[in-house]
């Protein structure tokens, strides 16, 4: 296809996700047909590279270009495509995978069901919420709460636990039984002039109220991310999960946690439930599981609620949930050599090692700047949050599109980043295999885009 033939196909029948449609079709917006990639690098149609500092969507772990896992997708693609997983069927990826996942999952974990994106496990989940209460004798205890920031997905379900409203205007979410609560976002809530510790204690006391409020017989569950990914790139303050976690025990309500971001590696461990000591019910896996080069997501449930399920189809039969493509075998061979990949390659260590060098080097560089509110991360995460005054913290108005303006301008000097969708923050989440030349080559060009944009 000539150049000109792809971009008008584009425009006239390609529905782009998270894109303004108008814009796009009208070809008013920039648009790129990526081509290739190879470690942290993709290049495109133009023999343009870029250094790809958001790996994807924060999924490229292992970066681009393995063979290893080209590889084992196409031996699985000769040898047997697909079959289902149903009544007891599986593939030895699947199994595999299965084990492989559990070793390197959590003490209290038990089994893991394979989906294929993030959203849809975020769904499996929450009906594996109700199904448990249910075989309990609780169908009252259902609502979920999630928190104001995080990101779950944008289905109907997942979209209502989101808690951003860019996912939730004009398509009447979030939808009942979910409740938000307010997000572990210290730097966000200087108005309340209080310490970390106390806005910690301000959190809780924001839980508690809520499920007094509501009734704790009616809360089945808790979600959130060990890292708030989407919502802003945010590590809870110290002590924050501890906190949660006592008042959910308390009240018998389940925890969720969300690694689709965190799992294997971006925050410097293998699972950000252990880092962060999160003794979740269910977890929630994807991106990382495949490093993307098929898709596969997974919920991995705990001992206390696989009992429960076990005893739900013992006294109802099969359990009434499953896709076509659950544990797809193309998608769980990607995993296995995906998983092969971050250990010989030392992944999860040098998330950790390169992460903190990265995240250093930028506070080094941005942190003084008039407009740098905050430099922020954790393991291979890093964010800047800029203000309009460094003192009050207050925003720029939407309509100054200072976040977009500094992702077009640091794509300029060769690196892609992501204006976050609420507020003017810029995130990075490199491949893991990050070098420390590759993270100086992202801050100094990040340094010279604020330049431009600020002058
Ligand atoms: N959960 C979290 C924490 C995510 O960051 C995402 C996607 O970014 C999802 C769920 C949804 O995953 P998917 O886009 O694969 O449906």
């Amino acid at each position: 296809l000539t150049n000109d033939q792809l971009d008008r196909w584009d425009r006239d029948n390609f529905f782009h996700p998270s894109t303004h449609l108008g814009q796009h079709a009208r070809g008013e917006s920039p648009s790129r047909i990526v081509t290739g990639g190879s470690g942290v690098y993709i290049e495109d149609r133009d023999g343009t590279k870029l250094l790809d500092a958001f790996a994807g969507l924060y999924c490229v772990n292992v970066g681009y270009g393995r063979s290893e896992i080209a590889d084992a997708i196409a031996e699985q693609a000769k040898q047997l495509a697909y079959y289902h997983a149903y009544v007891g069927h599986g593939t030895e990826a699947s199994i595999t995978l299965a084990k492989m996942v559990l070793d390197r999952a959590p003490e209290n974990m038990s089994k893991v069901y394979f989906g294929l994106g993030g959203s849809d496990a975020n769904e499996t989940n929450v009906k594996m919420v109700w199904y448990y209460n249910n075989i309990l004798g609780r169908p009252e205890k259902k609502k979920i709460i999630s928190r104001w920031r995080g990101y779950h997905g944008s289905g109907i379900m997942t979209g209502s636990l989101t808690g951003l409203a860019g996912f939730h205007n004009k398509f009447d979410l979030p939808r009942a039984p979910i409740l938000h609560t307010e997000a572990p976002y210290y730097f966000r809530r200087a108005d309340l002039d209080m310490s970390e510790a106390d806005f910690v204690a301000h959190c809780v006391a924001e839980l508690e109220a809520m499920i007094e409020r509501e009734g704790a017989d009616t809360i089945a569950a808790f979600i959130g991310e060990p890292v708030l990914g989407t919502g802003g790139l945010v590590p809870p303050p110290a002590g924050y999960w501890q906190a949660i976690q006592r008042v959910l025990k308390k009240h018998d309500i389940l925890l969720i946690v969300d690694e689709v971001v965190t799992a294997f590696g971006r925050l410097g461990a293998m699972f950000g439930s252990d880092k962060h000591g999160l003794e979740a019910d269910i977890i929630t896996i994807a991106k990382g599981l495949t490093s993307a080069y098929a898709p596969l997501s997974g919920s991995i449930f705990s001992k206390r609620m696989w009992e429960v399920l076990e005893r739900g189809t013992d006294e109802n039969g099969p359990i009434g949930h499953g896709w076509t493509y659950s544990a797809h075998p193309i998608g769980t061979a990607a995993g296995v050599a995906n998983l092969k990949l971050i250990d010989s390659l030392g992944l999860v260590e040098n998330a950790g090692k390169t992460g903190a060098y990265f995240n250093a080097a930028m506070a080094d560089a941005l942190s003084g700047h008039a407009h740098v509110g905050d430099v922020r991360g954790e393991g291979m995460m890093c964010a800047v949050e800029f203000v309009k005054d460094k003192a009050s913290r207050a925003f720029f108005e939407t309509s100054d599109k200072v976040g977009p303006k500094l992702a077009t301008a640091l794509l300029g000097q060769g690196v892609i980043a992501r204006a976050m969708p609420q507020g003017d923050i810029i995130g990075f989440a490199p491949p893991l295999c990050l070098t420390e030349a590759e993270a100086d080559i992202v801050v100094d060009g990040f340094k010279a885009a604020v330049g431009e944009v600020f002058g």
